[in-house]
């Protein structure tokens, strides 16, 4: 029999597409490894990642749209919820139909837009209307996950970011609850913030729901980051309860793709009670085609990451759990404290948790000072990299300029040469000044300072007019991922609707050349 000449083709061809990947891979940042302070969770067991990949293999080509068809989707989907539900102490809360129950989402993005659009659903079920109703807000403090701007911003709902203390960057519950009014569908808070690692007061904020508001404004608690971290934390992180313990907290997410240490594109979105659960549903019988319904954003969907983080759930164990948290732990202290004690640094304030914010020591002379954003650049010219974060003005005080350092148990392993690199980095920029914006924005920038230039102006410029300022910057700029300070001083210095069109208009700049 001769063979099929495509078989052949194809796997000549797929020979040559692998190559080429190994060596795009290369150009990557290590995502294991330890140094890479942002965007990656490594547990430091190489066992567990080929675990996920060995299970992601098992579930190839299932398609994670019908449960009914492909029933190991409602198994796995299951045990997820199940577990993700005990340690988020969702457990026993089963009466009046008020029992958690969940979905497994792409994402934290995801998990929170949806607990969004429930929500809304809920706050509009009275009326039993189904029309899109314009208005509606979403209450948080100005530190939430951008997700919730997004999720507004898609769903017609308007964002109220409430204003943190400039110091502390904690909000005052009494602040939040008073933005709360009848276009309320939900407050949020976070189980830490990304920003700052600080964990909004919850309880509070639950009570004051509570006693003074509709029970069908939502309360979502985002642990995205925290939902599977802060549970098994050597110590209680808060004094009050912050998670499905509080009767009052309505919805909760947390991200298997961050501390439950699975590949990307799994997230878990626990709800209590069927109705708002339900809420976040599509379901239609209304064309041709199959009946459709789709508990999360997608229609078709692989079952890939669910089933690598149910295999990474499952071999980890609670005991396994805690012992990777007690290394973030400790690896978290020595880091804070190892940072703390660099001149010209300090330690943003912060709850028990696996995030670290670095500012300015603004208690020291300019000539002893380091900025976050040049230190931040010094350090990945050494190997290590953390995530500079721009200054946040807000009317009480700005937040500062940080960078922003995420510690996973492989930190543990690297806390000397982290500390060894931050010490040199901050050497070499200790005493400049603050940095500047890219040469090529300097003409707009003075416009826009001198009047010459409005932001309207600047809102109205042909999107090609924009691409052609960013692109000749990207190009003149030749390294820039190694130098993103300036790019940080330009977002500082425009109004935050321009700095969006400035980093859209980057990226697709990254993108297409
Ligand atoms: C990561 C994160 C999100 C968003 O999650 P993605 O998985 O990046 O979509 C939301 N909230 C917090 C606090 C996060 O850390």
């Amino acid at each position: 029999m001769t063979p099929d000449p495509l078989s052949l083709a194809v796997t000549d061809r797929g020979e040559h597409a692998l190559a080429r990947l190994v060596a795009m891979r290369a150009e990557d940042p290590p995502t294991t490894g330890g140094r890479v302070l942002s965007y990656v969770y490594d547990s430091g067991l190489a066992e567990l990642d080929e675990l996920a990949m060995r299970a992601a293999r098992l579930a190839h080509g299932v398609n994670g749209l019908d449960p009914t068809v492909f029933s190991s989707v409602a198994r796995i989907h299951r045990e997820i919820v199940d577990r993700v539900r005990a340690i988020l102490g969702g457990e026993g809360s089963g009466v009046d139909g008020q029992g958690i129950h969940g979905s497994v989402t792409s994402g934290g993005t995801e998990s929170c837009i949806l607990a969004c659009l429930a929500a809304r659903a809920v706050s509009r079920s009275e009326t039993g209307s189904s029309e899109p109703v314009s208005g509606g807000t979403i209450v948080a403090p100005v530190t939430v996950h951008a997700a919730f701007r997004k999720a507004a911003h898609l769903l017609g709902l308007r964002f109220v970011g409430v204003e943190v203390d400039p110091g502390t960057g904690r909000v005052s519950a009494g602040e939040l609850l008073a933005s709360v009014d009848e276009d309320t569908v939900l407050v949020v808070c976070s189980a830490p913030a990304y920003p700052n690692g600080v964990i909004d007061p919850v309880a509070e904020v639950a009570a004051g729901l509570e006693a003074h508001h509709d029970p069908r404004i939502g309360l979502h608690v985002d642990a995205c980051l925290g939902g599977l971290v802060l549970p098994f934390w050597p110590e209680p992180v808060t004094a009050e309860p912050w998670d499905l313990r509080v009767d009052r907290v309505t919805s909760i997410s947390a991200d298997l793709h961050k501390y439950g240490f699975a590949p990307k594109g799994t997230s878990v979105l626990l709800t209590r009670g069927r109705e708002r659960h339900r809420a976040a549903w599509f379901a239609t019988v209304d064309w041709p085609g199959y009946p459709v319904v789709n508990p999360t954003l997608a229609g078709s969907k692989p079952l890939e990451p669910a089933a690598a983080a149910w295999a990474v759930l499952e071999a980890l164990g609670e005991d396994g759990q805690r012992e990777l948290v007690s290394r973030t732990a400790r690896a978290t202290e020595r880091l804070g404290d190892g940072l703390a004690g660099i001149e010209g640094l300090r330690v943003s304030d912060r709850d028990p948790g696996p995030l670290l914010a670095v500012v300015a020591d603004e208690s020291v002379s300019d000539r002893r000072r380091v900025h976050p954003h040049l230190w931040a650049d010094a350090c990945a010219r050494r190997g290590i990299a953390v995530q500079a974060q721009p200054a946040y003005r807000q009317e009480r005080g700005t937040l500062s300029s940080s960078s922003h350092l995420t510690v996973t148990p492989v930190t543990e392993r690297l806390v000397e040469e982290i500390l060894l690199v931050a010490r040199e980095a901050a050497d070499e920029v200790r005493g400049q000044a603050a940095p500047a914006p890219p040469a090529g924005f300097r003409e707009v920038l003075e416009a826009l300072d001198s009047g010459a230039l409005s932001p309207a102006d600047l809102l109205a410029l042909p999107e090609d007019d924009v691409h052609s300022l960013v692109a000749g910057v990207l190009e003149g700029d030749g390294d820039t991922a190694s130098a993103m300070a300036p790019l940080l001083a330009a977002i500082e210095r425009l109004p935050a609707d321009i700095g969006a069109r400035l980093v859209r208009a980057y990226l697709a700049a990254v993108m297409e050349c």
